[in-house]
C-alpha cells in the first residue's frame, strides 16, 4: 500500500517497502507492486 507524505508543499506518494517517493500515485502504485525489497512489514 503506498502512502503519503508532504514535503516541501507537494504531495509525495511514497513505496512502504523501500521508502521510495514518486511525484504521481500510479507510478508508486505501479512500483511497489514490483518492488523486490525485503521485509515487507505487514507480512509477518
Ligand atoms: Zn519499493
Amino acid at each position: 500500500m503506498v502512502a503519503t507524505t508532504e514535503r516541501d508543499g507537494s504531495t509525495w506518494f511514497e513505496c512502504e517497502r523501500c521508502g521510495l517517493l514518486f511525484d504521481d500515485r500510479t507510478d508508486a502504485q505501479q512500483h511497489e507492486a514490483n518492488c523486490d525489497a525485503e521485509e515487507p512489514s505487514y507480512i509477518q
